[in-house]
């Protein structure tokens, strides 16, 4: 069987040199690093719940490549039934984690490669279907982590990739050579990079003739040696470094970004899925990011039923929780929480097949439940800190509660119900501060904004498949509009 366990995969991890930079020094081990260590935490537990008897249904399934029991992250999605799964399954690890688990980005990927590498071998007469199946093959055999790779630094915004001062602001093509292609550039805002085994690489925006040299997509082992990872900085990060573990607010989980450079990096042709046909990659990015807008609808989700039953404990703490605005404050987080999670389901259900079989979620469903991530999870967060009241943001420090000249003070003065200890009620309050403005905050809140897209990318899609023509016809028939026949 191709499933890892967690400490497997953490033993994995442990083999690979990466060239990590943490807070502006070098880093050799990034897995016991204290800064990366939750994140990583986080993915193992998508390990761990496959070999758990609870939750193995959702997080494995079959391999429609090789007939295996292959985790549901390497799967490419066979039915409506599959993409609802991952939309279950990705609200399930948000519960668990109340973070970004970051192996979904990689899923998103492939399952957008696939279909657009048999559609480029259709029209250019190329090969690269074939050469991604076997990689994937690879990837699901050993249950790798993969980190789907798309945003480009993008530099001056006003210019295309070919018109930038600087060329490398876009991932390029620098040498094509007999054996392979050499590539420069980088990525940004690279989700659980250093958890990863893979990085597939794709391009950012759809290209015209004169970007050819940027249309490409391949995969590479994470610690190709021409690879140098920059650890993303979090609000609060530094408390992790601290003794403790209750003002961290979430002490095992957390999420991370990497800027990821390419410096020249070499790919060998068997791994390389598309080389020059800039007339796919606008496809390529629509694609993934449909799919990856869905996941929202999954894993935003699971972290904002923590966030609710985080604000719904705080108000019993306090006593607050008979309150009716109370009450009604955490129903109208739950309605917008059920809503995004209805468009992830919908946008699943609606799914059609590509060419290849593999299952591609409705776009304009898709778009529209990222649309609605990029406002309510702020809603929720904004009537969780209301809830919260602002001790969330005035306590002392967990080291405070541990020195016996401050101890009593606080035991006595931040007490809320007097069955309830006050730490149990600090710590909920440092929960809602982590996942409204603390590290975890990046994952909910900011991520919620501008991961799988800005607002504005989906509003261009949404615009795309809107269909306005048919829906004049309907407004035509309704009202008795007969073109061409004059009444
Ligand atoms: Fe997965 Fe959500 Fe993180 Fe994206 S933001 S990698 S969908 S957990
Ligand atoms: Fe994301």
């Amino acid at each position: 069987m191709a499933l890892k366990t967690a400490a497997e995969y953490i033993d994995s991890l442990r083999q690979m040199k990466f060239t990590a930079y943490v807070l502006g020094e070098r880093v050799g081990n990034t897995v016991d690093h204290p800064l990366v260590r939750p994140s990583l935490n986080a993915v193992a537990l998508t390990y761990e719940l496959a070999h758990d008897p609870s939750y193995s249904a959702l997080l494995r399934t079959t391999s429609s490549l090789t007939g295996e029991t292959i985790s549901r992250f390497c799967h490419l999605h066979q039915s409506p039934a599959d993409l609802v799964a991952k939309v279950k399954m990705l609200r399930l690890l948000g519960q668990k984690t109340a973070t970004c688990f970051q192996r979904c980005v990689g899923m998103d990927a492939i399952n957008a490669v696939d279909s657009m590498t048999f559609e480029i071998d259709r029209t250019h007469d190329t090969v690269y279907h074939q050469r991604f199946r076997a990689w994937l093959r690879q990837m699901q055999e050993q249950d790798w982590t993969i980190d789907g790779a798309m945003t480009d630094p993008k530099g001056d915004r006003s210019k295309s990739p070919s018109q930038q001062a600087d060329p490398d602001m876009y991932l390029r093509i620098v040498k094509e050579q007999a054996d392979g292609i050499m590539v420069r550039g980088a990525k940004v805002h690279q989700t659980g990079a250093l958890n990863s085994h893979e990085i597939l690489a794709m391009p950012t925006i759809a290209l015209s003739a004169h970007d050819r040299a940027y249309a490409v997509a391949f995969a590479v082992p994470a610690d190709n040696p021409g690879l140098i990872y920059i650890y993303g900085r979090q609000a609060s990060d530094t408390r992790k470094l601290e003794q403790g573990n209750l003002d961290v607010g979430n002490a095992r989980f957390g999420g991370h970004e990497c800027l990821v450079v390419f410096d020249d990096v070499f790919v060998p042709w068997e791994r390389v899925f598309m080389c020059g046909e800039h007339d796919f990659a606008g496809v390529l990015v629509e694609r993934f990011a449909a799919y990856h807008r869905q996941s929202y609808g999954g894993c935003k989700v699971g972290v904002g039923d923590v966030l609710i039953g985080a604000a719904s404990l705080a108000a019993e703490y306090n006593g607050a929780s008979r309150a009716s605005h109370v009450k009604d404050k955490l129903i109208e987080m739950t309605h917008l929480n059920e809503t995004l999670y209805a468009c992830g389901l919908a946008c699943s259900t609606e799914g059609h097949p590509t060419a290849t079989g593999t299952y591609l979620v409705d776009l304009l469903l898709a778009n529209v439940c990222k649309q609605n991530v990029t406002r309510f999870p702020y809603e929720i967060s904004r009537l969780a800190e209301d809830i919260a009241g602002g001790l969330m943001v005035t306590m002392p420090a967990e080291r405070d509660l541990s020195n016996p000249a401050t101890k009593p003070w606080l035991d006595k003065y931040l007490q809320g119900v007097s069955t309830v200890p006050t730490e149990h009620r600090l710590r909920i309050l440092r929960l809602i501060e982590n996942l409204t403005i603390g590290a975890g905050a990046v994952g909910y809140r900011t991520e919620s904004m501008h991961g799988a897209g800005s607002p504005q990318a989906q509003r261009i899609v949404i615009g795309r498949q809107a269909d306005f023509a048919a829906k004049q016809e309907l407004a035509k028939a309704i009202a008795g509009i007969k073109e061409g026949c004059e009444a």
